[in-house]
């Protein structure tokens, strides 16, 4: 770190990056009398189905299968379109993305992204189409929507499968439209981080229900009866004590989202004009989750680094988090992948930026102590 870009100050009570959602406790214990009623601990039980309704309902979705995380259920999708060769992607994404893919056999080809919203650059997509190309695998990057339009339009012209990596992106909805209704399978995590939550879990959300089968298969060992195993398959169901989480959680979801909003308005309120800082704003016809609250350090319009504001805001006890960095195409097992070394934008994008402490409840002193730090170290500068 370099001199000036060292706020001192002491340490008081440290920030944490986020803090999971817990609903009254009474309102879990209640969920989990049907389990002792019922003895039904996991296998498609009554929490797992009304869970499973009830999101269908809240995503606008027509087919939707629960699994025991999110990782899982992405190479579940993989195995059920039975993709194979090379998938696009992008390397700004958390491990899991990329490993999902080598995993189910295939072969990650990366594509850069945008400065703009960290998505997929869909104009650099059909550059890296090749013969053993058989699908695209983009994320919606803390919850910002890809390019929808133009990769199904990309998709359909090249007769390409499209897979959503939808982790972040729990609750938006596009033009009235809900996230998951793009592509083939959109895939949400349900991580005890994520805005909506089971514990651990995730879910697929698709519009030709012919896939339920098949991903129920894929879930359950490829188990299709008491006398036949159908297909290659693992272990992936989600249980009843996840599902119980869910369905509480899901009654507090709207509250939630509210608070997040209102937490990340001061955010903006507080870094507003602080010169070299740059954070999205809301988009128009776009239902945010403010899942997230990255802010993109432009280190010589700041004055400091990434790393500087990371180092100063630890040094007061204030969890960011380098969120994504490194690139998932920096992981050794992918350096001969095609397009590894050339994502210049996912380069910087990965080198500038931090995510800041959200959650819905975090106190206005809290946020005024993170947003303090960042600017005294621009006035430093
Ligand atoms: C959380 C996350 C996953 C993995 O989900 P798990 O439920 O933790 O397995 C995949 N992709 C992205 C972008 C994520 O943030």
């Amino acid at each position: 770190m370099t001199k000036q870009c060292d706020a001192g100050g002491s340490r008081s009570d440290p920030i944490y990056v986020t803090r999971s959602f817990l609903p009254p406790l009474e309102e879990y214990v209640a969920e989990l009398r049907t389990i002792w009623d019922t003895h039904v601990l996991t296998n498609n039980g009554p929490a797992h189905n009304a869970l499973m309704s009830a999101l269908k309902e809240y995503l606008s979705v027509r087919g939707l299968s629960l699994f025991v995380n999110g990782h899982l259920s992405l190479e579940a999708a993989i195995k059920a379109l039975r993709l194979e060769g090379e998938i696009i992607t992008t390397p700004f994404t958390f491990a899991s993305t990329t490993h999902a893919i080598a995993n189910t056999g295939c072969s990650p080809v990366f594509c850069d992204i945008k400065e703009s919203d960290y998505t997929i650059d869909e104009s650099r997509i059909e550059a890296l189409i090749g013969p053993r190309t058989s699908a695209i695998l983009p994320v919606h990057v803390f919850g910002y929507p890809c390019d929808l339009g133009a990769i199904e339009d990309i998709a359909r012209r090249r007769g390409l499968r499209v897979i959503y990596d939808a982790a972040h992106a729990f609750g938006v909805r596009v033009g009235g439209r809900g996230i998951a209704s793009f592509g083939d399978i959109s895939m949400f995590s349900f991580h005890a981080t994520k805005v909506f939550h089971t514990i651990e879990g995730g879910a697929l959300a698709y519009g030709d229900e012919a896939l339920a089968a098949e991903l129920n298969l894929i879930k359950n060992f490829g188990i299709s009866g008491p006398d036949r195993i159908e297909r290659v398959g693992f272990n992936a169901k989600m249980n009843e004590f996840q599902a119980a989480m869910g369905l509480v959680c899901l009654r507090h979801i709207g509250s939630e989202i509210e608070k997040r909003k209102g937490r990340v308005a001061l955010y903006r309120e507080l870094l507003a004009g602080i010169e070299g800082l740059r954070f999205s704003e809301d988009a128009a016809g776009m239902e945010h989750n403010y899942a997230y609250f990255p802010v993109l350090i432009d280190p010589r319009a700041f004055g400091c680094t990434r790393d500087d504001v990371f180092e100063a805001l630890a040094g007061r006890g204030i969890n960011a988090r380098k969120y994504f960095f490194p690139l998932t195409s920096e992981c050794p097992s992918y350096a001969s992948a095609r397009g590894a070394s050339s994502t210049p934008v996912a380069r910087y994008c990965a080198d500038n930026i931090l995510t800041l402490p959200l959650w819905s409840e975090i106190p206005d002193e809290a946020i005024a102590r993170v947003c303090e730090t960042i600017s005294s170290l621009r006035r430093r500068a």
